[in-house]
């Protein structure tokens, strides 16, 4: 076995602490990366504080991993050490099913094996990126291009993926009036996408404080959502809305800035179910989409369209203590993270 530091979390809400975890044998197809930054994504939080229900506990949060190839596996041909690689939400899939073979891993029949918080094919919990290192199947690995430092890739592989993926299905692009509500880590690159893909952009933000940042990242147009006249302003605007809130939100309220034929996506992902009236939809013919992730062909895709475009993440870099990490994530919950933290993970070696 291979030994990693790491930072767990012994039960849902319980403080991080420092561990040292077991990474399996590589098998031939694996490959071991040493973990240089993992991005801190919300996500982390709703498992580690057990907001989506039932966990696998101890956890290790992190999928949003940038790091150097160490070994590989004897049958790894498309990898080699010392590679700049990356891996994101998912470690593994059927490989056979007709969304894996379409490269939507994510929706795998078989159900796919998240990085953490997961059981593994072989039955073993999966443990993610707040660790030294980690062995995933070069399936799922991805390489990150020279021109992106390795600080900023890293969260690229959730939050930019989790973006770049909805824009690019639901068509954000020239003609396309697009609306990004929250601009969190995520939101503040789906800014960046929808602009570089051409479409006339909009930040719906709780409040004005995030105005001139969003218009250097791209946007053409910003409200502030807890003034009313901005639903009123804006109603029967967008052909897509780009939902990244990890709060409720008021659905009707969002709809009805929708055109007709439009939709709102949502990959903000709160606890509680959302209500809204069916009447939102039908007298517009709207429609409500959510999206998960996005497959490993397309995050490389992502990767590429971000060292093309010059697209990168606002990052704050932290150490590894487990008091730092967990005041990161304090500050995500009050909105106060500008735009992405990621764990400088090479402080994580037990001194
Ligand atoms: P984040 O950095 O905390 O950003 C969320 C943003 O939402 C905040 O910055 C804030 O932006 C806005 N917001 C927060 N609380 C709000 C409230 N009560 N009302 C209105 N707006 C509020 O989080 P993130 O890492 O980007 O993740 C966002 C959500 O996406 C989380 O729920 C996460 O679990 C989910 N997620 C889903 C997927 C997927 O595959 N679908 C993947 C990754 C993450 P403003 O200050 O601009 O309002
Ligand atoms: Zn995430």
């Amino acid at each position: 076995m291979i030994k990693s530091h790491a930072l767990k979390i012994q039960n849902a809400g319980a403080s991080m602490e420092h561990s040292v975890i077991e990474r399996r044998e590589l098998r031939k197809h694996d490959i071991l990366i040493d973990i240089r930054y993992s991005g801190i994504c919300h996500s982390d939080i709703h498992q580690g504080e057990g907001d989506w229900g039932e966990a696998i506990f101890p956890m290790v949060p992190g999928h949003e991993i940038a790091g150097i190839v160490a070994a590989v596996g004897s049958d790894v041909t498309k990898f080699s050490v010392g590679d700049r690689v990356g891996v994101g939400c998912f470690v593994d899939s059927c490989g056979e099913c007709d969304y894996c073979l379409a490269g939507d891993e994510q929706y795998c029949t078989k159900g796919v094996v998240q990085t953490y918080n997961s059981l593994d094919y072989d039955g073993q919990p999966t443990y993610g990126g707040y660790s030294q290192n980690i062995v995933v199947t070069d399936r799922f690995v991805v390489r990150i291009p020279d021109k992106l430092n390795m600080d900023v890739a890293a969260p690229l592989l959730c939050a930019g993926i989790t973006t770049y993926s909805p824009l690019k299905h639901w068509n954000a692009g020239p003609g396309k009036k697009v609306a990004i509500v929250g601009m969190g880590g995520l939101g503040h690159l789906a800014v960046q996408f929808a602009h570089a893909m051409g479409a006339e952009v909009t930040v719906l933000s709780q409040s004005l404080s995030k105005q001139e940042e969003a218009y250097t990242l791209g946007a053409d147009h910003y409200y502030a959502t807890r003034d009313q006249d901005t639903f009123s302003k804006l109603a029967g605007s967008f052909d897509l809305i780009l939902n990244t809130v990890a709060a409720n939100l008021d659905v009707n309220a969002y709809l009805s800035l929708l055109r007709v034929d439009g939709t709102l996506v949502n990959v903000g992902a709160p606890s509680k179910p959302d209500t809204y009236s069916v009447f939102s939809l039908i007298l517009a013919r709207r429609s409500l989409a959510g999206s998960l992730v996005g497959g490993i062909r397309e995050t490389q895709e992502m990767l590429d369209f971000c060292a093309e475009h010059g697209i990168a993440p606002m990052i704050e870099v932290i150490g590894a203590d487990p008091e730092e990490v967990q005041h990161a994530w304090e500050r995500v919950k009050q909105s106060d993270v500008r735009y992405r933290f990621v764990i400088d993970t090479e402080q994580l070696n037990g001194n």
